[in-house]
């Protein structure tokens, strides 16, 4: 009976790699990434990282050309958790650029084939929880919060709950959503790089027959550039940024790994993004994680990077 416990518990972290495609489309790019074997990716390392090759051990690798549906394939099953009343978290992890923002939400010009997970895992839980309604009425309410310099979180101006009862009422909320993010983002440094955004989906499931209530959240969570910047090109405001970002996808990194080894004390208070989940990481909650990297040989030492503070929560 432990030993199916332990296994449960190791089985509510996942962790998924995805490469984005070059983006330039010449016929002539090289990519970084040698091989791709179900969940083993292989990475050419150029001789500034030691010359050969490294191998790095997901759940599962996206190649380039894996589309927004094959992706969400296989996230799907953790929306029926969330209507059964387990809480869960997932992250979209990678340096700026790497296609968080696209596995989460999609391209740009968004089209119903290109939407991300975001819009896919609420459709979904739309979807079954009308197939159940004769059993379970379910309330569903979101919330989408930006967590900026380690001070926001909680109490930003809009981050209210909102009731939605249907697909369209969360595409409202959505684009309302990102047009509050994309004030004051200059093209090089959006902001958005630079904060976590949060989007919460509260499941409230009352049983028609016997009254009794169930709950279940689900985080979706487009995390803040991985990148690492060099201290002595930045001073102020931008430092404070990187080192905030820093400390808090340390401390994420931090929590899920000594979930992952279950270690007796999981360091939930060392930053706000870890205090705000608290309650979706860990016991009962299932957590997925999609790391990102790009393919270019310019951006390789972020990719290795981002690669080893993956493996290290896998
Ligand atoms: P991030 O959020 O990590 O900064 P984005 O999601 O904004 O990165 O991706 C950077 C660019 O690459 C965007 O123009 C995006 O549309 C494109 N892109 C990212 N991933 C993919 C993908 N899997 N397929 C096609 N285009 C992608
Ligand atoms: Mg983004």
């Amino acid at each position: 009976k432990l030993y199916n416990q332990v296994q449960d518990l190791k089985g509510n972290i996942r962790v998924y790699c995805r490469v984005r495609p070059s983006l330039g489309g010449r016929s002539d790019f090289k990519s970084v990434v040698d091989s791709i074997e179900e969940g083993t990716i292989t990475i050419n390392t150029p001789a500034k990282y030691g010359k050969g090759s490294r191998s790095f051990n997901f759940n599962k690798v996206f190649g380039p050309s894996s589309t927004q549906a094959e992706v969400f394939a296989d996230t799907r099953p953790l929306i029926r958790s969330v209507l059964d009343g387990y809480n869960v978290c997932i992250f979209a992890y990678g340096q700026t650029g790497s296609g968080k923002t696209h596995t989460m939400t999609g391209p740009k010009d968004l089209t119903e084939t290109s939407q991300g997970v975001n819009y896919r895992a609420l459709s979904d839980l739309f979807f079954i929880a009308e197939q159940r309604k004769d059993t379970l009425q379910y309330d569903v309410s979101v919330q989408m919060i930006e967590i900026y310099n380690e001070q926001n979180g909680f109490n930003v101006p809009d981050a209210s709950l909102v009731h939605v009862a249907s697909m369209y009422d969360v595409i409202d909320l959505m684009k309302l959503g990102h047009k509050n993010r994309a004030v004051g983002a200059t093209a090089l440094n959006d902001r958005s790089s630079r904060s976590h955004s949060c989007l919460t989906v509260h499941v409230q499931g009352r049983d028609v027959t016997s009254g009794a209530v169930l709950r279940g959240c689900m985080h979706l969570v487009d995390l803040a550039g991985s990148e690492r910047v060099d201290k002595s090109e930045v001073a102020g405001d931008r430092l404070k940024e990187a080192q905030h970002i820093n400390k808090s996808l340390s401390a994420l990194g931090d929590v899920i790994s000594s979930l992952a080894q279950k270690n007796a004390h999981v360091p939930y208070r060392n930053s706000k993004l870890t205090q705000l989940l608290q309650d979706s990481l860990g016991g009962q909650a299932k957590t997925l994680m999609f790391v990102h990297i790009s393919p270019e040989l310019n951006a390789v030492g972020e990719t290795l990077s981002t690669l080893k503070f993956a493996e290290r929560v896998a």
